[in-house]
């Protein structure tokens, strides 16, 4: 297929008009290549040729893959957007949707940098290319044009040949090769030898030319004793010696670290013939005559390799001792192993209507694609499987962006530049203020499509994501992030908020001359915290600090529980539970003598209980209320004072006693006297603990509960045992 010799536009028009007739097809290659060739006009290739040279050359190369007139005018026109001030509307207009997407994706590939770089995994490659392969006649384009820029690489500066001729080695070689098209990669592979390698390329190419006639004639002799032995059989033939390609040599030398002579000792053969039987006849009869090695013989007419590559393969010993690579296949065979998919998707012009070629490069791509899921590990087991599942994710869940740089990222279907923003790194994602598809600024809610190359605009000042992005991105990963960052944000402004509400706590502590230690301690004001309905220091704290609750309860709250209590001690807590306990003492526990039915209550000033002398007042409307004989309040009243008595029979009641404590002040007073009532077995209703205008004593007023006088007396004499107090006081009001 190769003509490796610059062609006109009429030589190229010569190979098209060898397949395509209809006018209308003509017609459109014709005027893709005035179109192109009015727009490059004055531009020139580093070789000092017309541009337009360039795309006649990739159109030919094109027409000899066979592709279709669609694929030529996009090959025709593949650097007009790059190149010239067209747009890709403009070829919308002129050569409809199909081309001008054609174009497009050329043009896409081309502002990709592949880097044969380690970080350019074969995964990525394989990514980038089923990405592409959305349209396999694409690549097709790409190969082509390759292909001429590295015949023609010799204009190009040292350095950039290097470059480009090991990007070729490493991305596009391998994709014609999975494409199945052996021409065109062998020759990529030779070209990029040569700029990569100069040295050891020269020396192979002298080994071979020296050794050329003495093999060209051991192949020549070959070819004449199986041409004779076919002839004999009636059998239909072509017969040729092929060479290897000198890439394709050195490549075994390293890989197989063989001389080179031992790789070119293999001599190699191909008979082509017109059916499938006839292959394996032509087999009998070679294997009758020539002694086959064992081990050698491959059907892959039976089971073809996945890139449909079918074959008969057989290594013999030849009379003269020279062993021969012999590969036996059909023509139909032969064009799939030379061109691949080329040749199998080859384009007929009377099968009409794009959408049926469609539908058929869509198979291929599938064909295509089997090949390359399992690039680097032959046909395995696993294979299928993982075929499938790529497939799966390639075909239906994802889509294929790329960065500038061309790094491939694969996106939920849907996904939007904010979702590549975070796939490529979360601070990218954060600081997100736009972005570029295509080269064009777009919204940051646009849909992305497998093919684009997107461009992130950041912004150190950005405040980081907006909270709506969360219902337009589309991975799971991007809203995560999204998710986490509003968190983490909420969490640092509560963070401030406790501290600033701190702050201000011991500021305004300051500012009453309060000791700030003790009040601020966390201890403290957690105790407090419950009896404003907060159930944390923290939530306390915040509420200061975003001004929920005013300062002045606060520190109205912790001046009144100045005395630490611990709050963990179960006893006490159990202990001021007894306040909900109602100690009615209306059924008195007090007999009156000679009455019955009279209302008797006990005096609330000063509060008797069993056991003390007590009086009984008539008072207006309100019955007897009983007094302690001592008691200041009834002193002036005996005229309406009688006689009264404890009931000798009282169960299990109650009396509140009002106390007085006096001590000097000082930590875990209240819990010490709280410790004391609860041994005692009194209850506590109400206990209020203040310090003195001297700074020094303590005065804590206490309700407690007894049962009877000699229950008080104890309760109060364990009172006045206790460290600091000073005196403890039955209190009258
Ligand atoms: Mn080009």
């Amino acid at each position: 297929m190769v003509r490796k010799n610059t062609v006109t536009f009429n030589e190229m028009m010569n190979e098209i008009k060898q397949y395509i007739k209809h006018k209308e097809n003509i017609d459109l290659i014709e005027t893709a290549y005035y179109f192109a060739e009015k727009n490059h006009s004055g531009q020139f290739r580093k070789s000092g040729e017309p541009y337009i040279i360039h795309a006649i050359q990739v159109g030919y190369i094109l027409a000899l893959l066979r592709t279709g007139p669609k694929t030529i005018a996009a090959g025709l026109l593949h650097d007009v957007v790059e190149d010239c001030d067209v747009t890709i509307d403009v070829i919308k207009d002129m050569f409809g949707e199909e081309v001008a997407s054609l174009v497009e994706s050329v043009t896409k590939i081309g502002a990709l940098k592949f880097k044969d770089e380690k970080e350019y995994l074969a995964s990525n490659h394989r990514k980038i290319f089923i990405a592409m392969a959305k349209d396999v006649r694409v690549i097709l384009i790409k190969l082509s044009d390759r292909l001429h820029n590295m015949r023609t690489l010799q204009y190009m500066p040292l350095e950039k040949q290097k470059k480009i001729a090991s990007e070729t080695l490493e991305v596009y070689a391998p994709i014609a090769h999975r494409l199945g098209i052996s021409d065109i990669k062998n020759e990529l592979e030779d070209l990029s030898f040569q700029y990569l390698n100069k040295e050891k390329y020269y020396e192979i190419a002298k080994l071979v030319e020296k050794r050329k006639a003495e093999r060209d004639e051991q192949v020549q002799n070959m070819i004449a004793e199986i041409s004779n032995l076919l002839d004999e059989h009636n059998i239909k033939y072509r017969i040729f010696g092929r060479s290897k390609h000198l890439y394709s040599i050195y490549k075994k030398m390293v890989t197989k670290n063989k001389r080179f002579e031992e790789i070119l000792d293999l001599l190699a053969i191909r008979i082509v013939t017109d059916e499938d039987p006839v292959c394996y006849e032509i087999l009998g009869y070679i294997h009758a005559k020539y002694r086959p090695i064992p081990g050698r013989f491959k059907d892959y007419i039976a089971m073809p390799k996945v890139n449909m590559y079918q074959s008969l393969h057989t290594t013999i010993v030849a009379g003269d001792g020279n062993i021969f690579e012999v590969q036996i296949r059909t023509e139909a065979m032969d064009e799939i192993a030379e061109q691949g998919i080329a040749a199998h998707w080859r384009y007929k012009e009377n099968i009409h209507g794009g959408r049926e070629v469609h539908q058929k490069e869509i198979e291929e791509q599938l064909h295509w694609f089997k090949d390359f899921s399992v690039m680097s590990d032959d046909v395995n087991d696993d294979a299928l499987e993982y075929m499938n599942l790529l497939q799966k994710d390639i075909f239906e869940a994802n889509v294929y962006v790329m960065t500038p740089k061309g790094k491939v990222i694969a996106l939920p279907n849907g996904s939007t530049p904010i979702d590549f923003a975070y796939r490529v790194h979360t601070e990218v994602g954060h600081h997100t203020v736009g972005a570029t598809i295509n080269g064009v600024l777009m919204p940051l809610n646009t849909k992305l499509k497998t093919g684009d190359v997107v461009s992130i605009r950041t912004s150190k000042q950005s405040p980081g994501p907006s909270e709506d992005w969360i219902k337009i991105v589309k991975s799971a990963h991007a809203r995560n992030k999204i998710r986490s960052f509003f968190q983490k944000q909420e969490n640092e402004k509560r963070s401030l908020d406790i501290k600033k509400g701190q702050e201000m706590l011991i500021e305004e502590l300051k500012r009453r001359n309060l000791d700030v230690v003790s009040y601020s301690e966390q201890k403290r004001i957690e105790n407090i915290a419950g009896s404003l309905s907060f159930s944390s220091y923290n939530d306390l704290m915040y509420a200061i600090g975003v001004k929920q609750i005013s300062l002045a309860a606060v520190i109205e709250r912790l001046v009144k529980h100045k005395i630490n209590i611990p709050l963990n001690n179960e006893e006490l807590a159990r202990m001021f539970n007894r306040q909900d306990r109602k100690h009615k003492v209306s059924q008195s526990g007090v007999r009156v003598e000679g009455v019955d039915t009279m209302k008797i209550t006990l005096a609330a000033c000063c509060n008797p209980v069993p056991g003390d002398e007590i009086v009984g007042y008539i008072s207006t409307g309100q019955g007897v209320k009983v007094h302690r004989k001592d008691c200041p309040n009834i002193i002036n009243e005996k005229q309406r004072l009688i006689h009264v008595e404890w009931d000798e029979h009282i169960e299990q009641k109650t009396y509140e006693v009002k106390l007085l404590l006096k001590s000097n002040d000082r930590n875990f007073l209240l819990s010490d006297i709280v410790t004391v009532v609860s041994q005692c077995k009194a209850g506590l209703q109400h206990v209020d603990s203040s310090v003195d205008e001297d700074r020094i004593s303590a005065t804590t007023k206490m309700t407690v509960v007894v049962e009877n006088a000699e229950h008080l007396r104890s309760l109060i004499a364990n009172l006045k045992k206790i460290n600091s107090v000073r005196s403890v006081e039955r209190v009258i009001q």
